[in-house]
């Protein structure tokens, strides 16, 4: 019902008086005016206008949730895909739901409709540092990442690679080239790029060591961070459309950085003992009992230490950089147990994707138990992180595969802990009909 203003009427939301109302509903004990009802309605509908399901989104048929409401929905895709690194997920799915809700102020606050208050407070953006061994799946949850923004919310995400950076006029990639798989990733849209996710592997080799010199790169690798910096802090970057080199007859797109979120990943060799210095040093030599252990054990443990600003400018990332860095998190090396897991479980493990392609060819695959286990300790054993345990597996597989494809009358593979132990080749049972 649309009421006729009183005099001392005010909205109960935002208490303007009636005098700068044009329209005010009324209920029982309450007045709500037409900007709050405006308002009310950009909270309830998403960025493309969607209405926001309830906090327990329905799942769709592949998995994804159908909307993103918390940070636990995107946490529950990504332990479809990574076993483990519970520390790193959930600091991703709260950098990702910030960087969402960051989209959708700055839409909010662009309405006519916005509060006053609200356009002065801005979300600032929070980058993230991944910092893990090799293969323990840093890379893996940035793909996961990718799949739940496409899915799910339609913004954009790209991957770069730190390692093929170079100072600009250095042979090597200008640091801008990493936009230009996200302009792509937006089809050309730089608006929508402007809001996407780029993922820089390798990010631990831009650092300032002596042994990144080289002719082909800024000896210090100072270039390429300060060139980062200002990319990750938010800049308007000339990024050639198609990418290449910057030449002066070249065109050039432009686009800002500011409401970009950058995910950096890396293996960081060599800061655990940083970290392990600082830690001995804050206690003054005497670490306590269980700093002691944190510190003895630091890559074969799941202690949740945390890694310092102070930790990465040692290890030669420049101060500025790691200020742009605000989320740092440690993944763990992967157990014997991980490994069994990482074999089995995700969406995409390595035994089912196996198992599928034998059923291509109506072939049941089978590992026993032992069989995987003597796999898993393998992967651990290789130091390749689970990467290790393809290499493992691709070496048994290769051979038996090549016997059995075309083989109507094979029936089932049997890998065996011998097989994985000692080569012996896989059992293979065949249709009695045989020959
Ligand atoms: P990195 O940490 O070096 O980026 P990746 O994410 O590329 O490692 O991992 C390499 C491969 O190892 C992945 O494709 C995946 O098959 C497997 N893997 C690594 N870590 C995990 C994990 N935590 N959960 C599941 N699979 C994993």
């Amino acid at each position: 019902m649309v009421k006729k203003r009183r005099k001392a009427e005010t909205c109960s939301f935002c208490d303007r008086p009636y005098h700068e109302i044009r329209k005010m509903v009324a209920g029982a004990r309450v007045t709500i005016c037409e900007r709050c009802i405006i308002s009310c309605k950009q909270v309830l509908l998403g960025p493309q206008g969607k209405p926001f399901a309830a906090h327990t989104a329905a799942q769709k048929g592949n998995g994804f949730p159908t909307d993103f409401s918390q940070p636990a929905d995107l946490c529950r895709v990504l332990d479809q895909y990574v076993v483990g690194q519970e520390r790193a997920k959930k600091t991703l799915s709260v950098a990702i739901y910030h960087h969402y809700k960051r989209l959708q102020q700055n839409e909010h606050q662009q309405s006519a409709a916005s509060d006053a208050a609200a356009q002065h407070i801005q979300l600032q953006k929070s980058n993230v540092l991944l910092i893990g061994p090799t293969g323990t799946g840093k890379t893996l949850l940035a793909q996961a990442i990718a799949k739940f923004l496409l899915h799910v919310l339609d913004i954009p995400f790209a991957m770069a690679d730190a390692t093929t950076l170079t100072e600009a006029g250095y042979v090597g990639e200008d640091v801008d080239s990493v936009l230009v798989s996200l302009i792509a990733a937006a089809r050309g849209d730089i608006a929508k790029a402007q809001k996407g996710v780029v993922y820089i592997d390798e990010f631990d080799k831009i650092a300032r060591r002596a042994q990144n010199a080289s002719i082909t790169r800024d000896v210090s690798g100072e270039g390429v961070q300060q060139a980062l910096l200002k990319m990750l802090e938010g800049s308007v970057c000339h990024v050639p459309p198609r990418g290449g080199r910057k030449h002066p007859q070249q065109d050039f797109v432009q686009i800002d950085t500011s409401n970009i979120l950058f995910v950096c990943g890396g293996a960081f060799c060599g800061l655990e003992s940083i970290m392990r210095q600082r830690m001995g040093k804050r206690s003054l030599g005497f670490a306590a009992p269980h700093q002691a252990a944190a510190m003895k054990n630091f890559s074969h443990s799941r202690m949740p230490l945390s890694v310092q600003p102070q930790d990465l400018v040692r290890f030669g990332l420049i101060p500025e950089l790691v200020g742009r860095l605000p989320m740092a998190t440690l993944l763990n090396p992967l157990t014997e147990e991980d490994f069994l897991r990482v074999l089995t479980s995700p969406k995409n493990a390595l035994i089912k994707q196996y198992q599928s392609l034998f059923r291509i060819d109506g072939i049941d695959l089978r590992f026993t138990n032992e069989a995987l286990k003597a796999l898993a300790h393998q992967g651990k054993k290789s130091k390749m992180g689970a990467r290790g345990l393809r290499g493992a597996l691709e070496e048994i597989m290769g051979e038996v595969i090549y016997t059995v494809a075309g083989d109507d009358f094979v029936k089932e593979v049997v890998v065996t802990q011998q097989s994985i132990m000692h080569g012996y080749p896989p059992q293979i049972v065949r249709l009695k009909n045989a020959a």
